[in-house]
Protein backbone atom coordinates (compact mmCIF):
# COMPACT_ATOMS: atom_id res chain seq x y z
CA UNK A 1 0.00 0.00 0.00
CA UNK A 2 1.47 3.68 -0.52
CA UNK A 3 -0.56 6.70 0.57
CA UNK A 4 -2.92 8.58 -1.68
CA UNK A 5 -1.16 10.81 -4.47
CA UNK A 6 1.60 8.62 -5.00
CA UNK A 7 2.25 6.78 -8.23
CA UNK A 8 2.54 2.77 -6.89
CA UNK A 9 6.10 1.67 -6.03
CA UNK A 10 8.33 1.24 -9.78
CA UNK A 11 9.96 -1.58 -9.24
CA UNK A 12 12.51 -1.22 -12.32
CA UNK A 13 13.76 2.12 -10.20
CA UNK A 14 17.71 2.11 -9.89
CA UNK A 15 17.54 1.96 -6.09
CA UNK A 16 15.70 -1.15 -6.19
CA UNK A 17 18.05 -2.54 -8.79
CA UNK A 18 21.07 -2.04 -6.44
CA UNK A 19 19.17 -3.29 -3.15
CA UNK A 20 18.47 -6.84 -5.66
CA UNK A 21 22.28 -6.72 -6.32
CA UNK A 22 21.40 -6.12 -10.21
CA UNK A 23 23.46 -3.38 -10.77
CA UNK A 24 26.59 -3.00 -8.82
CA UNK A 25 27.04 -0.04 -5.85
CA UNK A 26 30.15 1.73 -3.66
CA UNK A 27 28.89 0.37 -0.40
CA UNK A 28 29.39 2.42 3.03
CA UNK A 29 26.82 0.34 5.29
CA UNK A 30 24.02 -2.19 5.16
CA UNK A 31 22.36 -4.18 7.60
CA UNK A 32 18.93 -5.46 7.85
CA UNK A 33 16.76 -2.36 7.21
CA UNK A 34 19.15 0.02 5.63
CA UNK A 35 21.85 -0.13 2.53
CA UNK A 36 23.94 3.22 2.16
CA UNK A 37 26.60 3.75 -0.89
CA UNK A 38 28.28 6.46 -2.60
CA UNK A 39 26.30 8.52 -4.88
CA UNK A 40 27.74 8.01 -8.70
CA UNK A 41 27.82 11.88 -9.18
CA UNK A 42 29.02 13.21 -6.08
CA UNK A 43 28.07 17.04 -4.84
CA UNK A 44 30.40 17.23 -2.28
CA UNK A 45 33.54 15.16 -0.71
CA UNK A 46 31.39 13.06 0.83
CA UNK A 47 28.09 12.34 -0.56
CA UNK A 48 26.51 9.15 0.31
CA UNK A 49 22.55 7.83 0.21
CA UNK A 50 20.91 6.02 2.86
CA UNK A 51 17.60 3.91 1.58
CA UNK A 52 15.75 1.51 3.63
CA UNK A 53 15.29 -1.85 2.04
CA UNK A 54 11.63 -2.32 1.94
CA UNK A 55 9.48 -0.45 -1.45
CA UNK A 56 8.34 3.19 -0.71
CA UNK A 57 8.60 6.02 -2.38
CA UNK A 58 8.95 9.09 -0.31
CA UNK A 59 8.97 10.01 3.43
CA UNK A 60 5.15 10.74 3.22
CA UNK A 61 5.04 6.69 1.99
CA UNK A 62 7.46 5.52 4.32
CA UNK A 63 6.36 6.90 7.35
CA UNK A 64 2.42 5.80 6.24
CA UNK A 65 2.68 2.33 6.15
CA UNK A 66 6.47 1.47 7.18
CA UNK A 67 6.59 -0.96 10.52
CA UNK A 68 8.16 0.94 13.59
CA UNK A 69 10.66 -1.58 13.18
CA UNK A 70 11.43 -0.81 9.76
CA UNK A 71 11.63 3.27 10.33
CA UNK A 72 13.74 2.66 13.02
CA UNK A 73 16.26 0.89 11.57
CA UNK A 74 16.09 3.31 8.81
CA UNK A 75 16.76 6.41 11.19
CA UNK A 76 19.38 4.53 13.03
CA UNK A 77 21.17 3.36 10.19
CA UNK A 78 21.04 7.15 8.85
CA UNK A 79 22.60 8.38 12.11
CA UNK A 80 25.23 5.24 12.00
CA UNK A 81 26.56 6.33 8.79
CA UNK A 82 27.51 9.70 9.92
CA UNK A 83 28.81 8.78 12.74
CA UNK A 84 30.67 5.84 10.87
CA UNK A 85 32.22 8.40 8.51
CA UNK A 86 32.97 10.30 11.35
CA UNK A 87 31.35 13.36 10.79
CA UNK A 88 29.94 14.78 14.14
CA UNK A 89 32.58 16.69 14.68
CA UNK A 90 33.04 18.26 11.26
CA UNK A 91 29.49 18.49 10.47
CA UNK A 92 27.17 17.29 7.36
CA UNK A 93 24.09 17.74 5.85
CA UNK A 94 20.90 15.42 5.13
CA UNK A 95 18.63 15.84 2.34
CA UNK A 96 16.10 14.32 1.11
CA UNK A 97 13.62 15.14 -1.94
CA UNK A 98 10.18 14.01 -2.64
CA UNK A 99 8.20 14.58 -5.54
CA UNK A 100 8.88 17.08 -8.78
CA UNK A 101 9.25 20.23 -7.48
CA UNK A 102 12.59 18.69 -5.12
CA UNK A 103 13.70 17.20 -8.33
CA UNK A 104 13.18 13.79 -7.20
CA UNK A 105 15.13 11.69 -9.73
CA UNK A 106 14.93 7.97 -8.20
CA UNK A 107 11.39 7.09 -6.92
CA UNK A 108 13.01 5.16 -3.66
CA UNK A 109 12.86 6.98 -0.53
CA UNK A 110 16.91 7.91 0.00
CA UNK A 111 18.29 10.57 2.44
CA UNK A 112 21.45 11.99 0.55
CA UNK A 113 24.54 12.37 3.48
CA UNK A 114 26.43 15.76 2.30
CA UNK A 115 29.68 16.43 4.05
CA UNK A 116 33.76 17.19 3.92
CA UNK A 117 33.57 21.16 3.10
CA UNK A 118 31.10 24.31 3.93
CA UNK A 119 27.79 23.05 2.41
CA UNK A 120 27.19 27.17 2.45
CA UNK A 121 23.55 27.75 1.93
CA UNK A 122 20.71 25.31 2.47
CA UNK A 123 18.74 25.83 -0.98
CA UNK A 124 20.72 26.38 -4.16
CA UNK A 125 18.64 29.45 -5.54
CA UNK A 126 16.99 28.68 -8.81
CA UNK A 127 16.87 31.82 -10.30
CA UNK A 128 14.99 30.56 -13.79
CA UNK A 129 12.37 28.40 -12.23
CA UNK A 130 8.89 29.86 -12.46
CA UNK A 131 7.07 30.73 -8.79
CA UNK A 132 4.31 28.33 -8.06
P1 LIG B 1 17.29 12.50 -6.16
O1 LIG B 1 17.39 13.56 -7.19
O2 LIG B 1 17.12 13.02 -4.76
O3 LIG B 1 16.27 11.45 -6.53
O4 LIG B 1 18.71 11.79 -6.11
C1 LIG B 1 19.04 10.65 -6.82
C2 LIG B 1 20.52 10.46 -6.69
O5 LIG B 1 20.86 9.15 -7.09
C3 LIG B 1 21.36 11.42 -7.55
O6 LIG B 1 22.22 12.18 -6.70
C4 LIG B 1 22.14 10.48 -8.47
O7 LIG B 1 23.45 10.93 -8.73
C5 LIG B 1 22.12 9.19 -7.69
N1 LIG B 1 22.26 7.97 -8.47
C6 LIG B 1 21.59 7.64 -9.60
N2 LIG B 1 21.98 6.41 -10.02
C7 LIG B 1 22.91 5.97 -9.13
C8 LIG B 1 23.68 4.78 -9.02
N3 LIG B 1 23.58 3.79 -9.91
N4 LIG B 1 24.55 4.67 -7.98
C9 LIG B 1 24.65 5.67 -7.08
N5 LIG B 1 23.94 6.81 -7.13
C10 LIG B 1 23.09 6.96 -8.14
Amino acid sequence: MSVSGLPPYDDTNVFARILRGEIPCRKVFEDEWALAFHDINPQAPVHVLVIPKGRYCSFADFSATASEAEIAGFIRAVGRVARQLGLEAPGYRLLANAGPDSHQEVPHLHVHLFAGRRLGPMLAPAPDQPSR
